[in-house]
């Protein structure tokens, strides 16, 4: 990092080397929390991620490729400790990056933390098989690392999800090149630098800023990947498989939502309120697995309209470094297309039955959106389709446990599902019927659990990270038929 127009700048991290991109050029990134420039990143292009993929491969035949399994865990619990000694930094990098409440940032580190050391826990722990077959014969099966991995990463949780995939990547003995995404992700470049004082060999982490049609481009259609792991939107998640397919290179998916949380009348609500909301606004719904439609059976829906109205004039919006209950969200870009479903909502007469409020002293050129709450909303109406990723949750009655199955199945996507009721045989009919790669009986986890697979059926995509499964997708298996007679 050196010093621009006053300006913090970070190069490329390849190699264990800081350089600048090939092309000299540089990406500026805002801070939406008051509009301010906030650091130079390099803007790399198909160079750049030639030399990252280059200096992958070569760490497979060095010091990180010799590393047994349980150095390689040392390795990666060392990088957790370094990781949580540099709370204070990267939690303040992170709030004024993404735009993240200082609390939640500072959450963030923690959950990076904890993937490492899980991971790290776990690099060992991968066996294989033997398996029956032939007299005559002995059958192996082993994992085997995948080779060079590719990591295209988003910007509303750059720590959690560097942690989640590159952790499992390494554990398995995977050279990684990362391309974060360009509006945040100067927690990830830190990240870097604290890897490799951790003792992370040089190589085995390369990352390569830049944008998504550049640098995120030349990584997804690169030959010399073994392996592409993308979280991100639909669409782009779309072309990044396209262009691996060109050269059948396996991909990971991990997109969008439209989560349902499913409240019936014999739930409790007391325990149910907090969760309906903040799986909502958390990170200012900027969530893939928010919760952005509550289905609530009809002889409570009036109860539960009021509480969350309640809850939701009480929401303060501020800058991120003040710890508001909603901070900006990530780009003036993004605020225009949540504001768009918000002004599309008025334009449609549908009812808005709550929003927060601006806190006192909030800058003015922040990137700010009011919570919004809206209610009735028709089941095909696009504020209860589309993904918005911004503060704003749909309510919507049901009678039935039919109709509940119905509307909660009726989008594009499966990520995470949330029920609420005590009728125990009802809890796992639900959890059976809806098409969902998570289901939350009685809670919900926006984001939570290292230890639990998470990833999506439908349009969320497919493959799974997270937990002991994540380290399968990192995988290659490898059977070994022995014939000694
Ligand atoms: P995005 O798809 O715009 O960008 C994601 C990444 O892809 C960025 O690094 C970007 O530079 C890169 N990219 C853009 N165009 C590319 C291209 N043509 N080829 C290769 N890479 C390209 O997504 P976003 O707006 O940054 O993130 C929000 C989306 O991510 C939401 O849809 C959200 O639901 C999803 N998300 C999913 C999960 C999950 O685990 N399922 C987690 C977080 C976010």
């Amino acid at each position: 990092m050196s010093n621009n127009n006053s300006l913090p700048r970070y190069g490329n991290f390849i190699n264990n080397n800081w350089q600048d991109a090939v092309s000299g050029e540089v990406l500026t990134l805002k801070n939406p929390s008051d509009g301010s420039d906030l650091a130079l990143i390099a803007r790399g292009t198909q160079s750049d991620i030639d030399l990252a993929v280059a200096s992958a491969r070569k760490a497979l035949s060095g010091e990180w490729g010799k590393m047994t399994a349980t150095e390689r865990g040392r390795v990666l619990h060392r990088m957790s400790e370094a990781v949580l000694k540099k709370i204070d930094l990267l939690a303040e990098l992170e709030a004024k990056d993404v735009g993240k409440p200082i609390t939640q940032a500072r959450a963030d580190v923690v959950a990076l933390a904890r993937y490492l050391e899980f991971y790290g826990a776990s690099a060992d722990k991968v066996h294989g098989d033997t398996l029956p077959y032939q007299n005559g014969f002995t059958v192996l099966s082993v994992y085997e690392p995948l080779g060079v991995t590719g990591h295209i990463i988003p910007w509303n949780y750059p720590m959690q999800i560097i942690g989640r995939s590159l952790g499992a990547a390494l554990a398995m003995g995977n050279a990684a090149v990362v391309k974060p995404a360009e509006e945040a992700c100067l927690t990830i470049l830190e990240f870097g630098r604290i890897a490799q004082e951790a003792g992370l060999p040089a190589g085995a982490l390369n990352i390569v800023t830049g944008l998504g049609l550049e640098a995120g481009a030349a990584l997804s259609g690169h030959a010399g990947i073994n392996h592409i792991s993308f979280t991100g939107s639909l669409r782009t998640g779309e072309a990044v498989q396209a262009a691996a397919a060109k050269h059948a290179v396996p991909v990971t998916l991990e997109l969008g939502g439209k989560s349902p949380q499913i409240v019936f009348a014999d739930a409790d609500l007391e325990r149910a309120l907090p969760f309906l909301v903040n799986a909502g606004i958390q990170n200012a719904g900027q969530t893939c697995s928010a919760s952005s439609r509550i289905l609530v059976q009809r002889a409570v829906y009036e109860t539960v309209v009021a509480q969350m109205a309640e809850r939701y004039r009480a929401l303060k919006v501020g800058s991120a470094l003040s710890d508001p209950s909603v901070g900006p969200v990530v780009s003036d870009r993004q605020k225009a297309i949540v504001d768009g479903f918000i002004e599309l909502a008025q334009k449609d007469g549908l009812t808005i039955a709550a929003q927060g409020q601006m806190a006192d002293g909030t800058p003015e050129n922040g990137a700010y959106v009011l919570p919004t709450l809206v209610r009735d909303v028709p089941a095909d109406h696009p504020l209860a389709q589309q993904e918005i990723f911004g503060p704003v949750q749909v309510i919507m009655p049901f009678d039935t446990e039919e109709e509940a199955i119905a509307l909660a199945n009726g989008t594009d996507f499966g990520l995470v599902c949330g029920i609420w009721t005590n009728d125990g045989a009802r809890q796992l009919r639900m959890a059976h019927a809806v098409q969902s790669g998570q289901v939350f009986i009685n809670n919900y986890g926006a984001g939570g659990g290292v230890e639990l697979p998470f990833g999506g059926v439908k349009r969320s995509g497919h493959g799974r990270e997270k937990g002991f499964e994540a380290l399968y997708g990192f995988a290659s298996l490898k059977t070994i038929s022995l014939y000694h007679g």
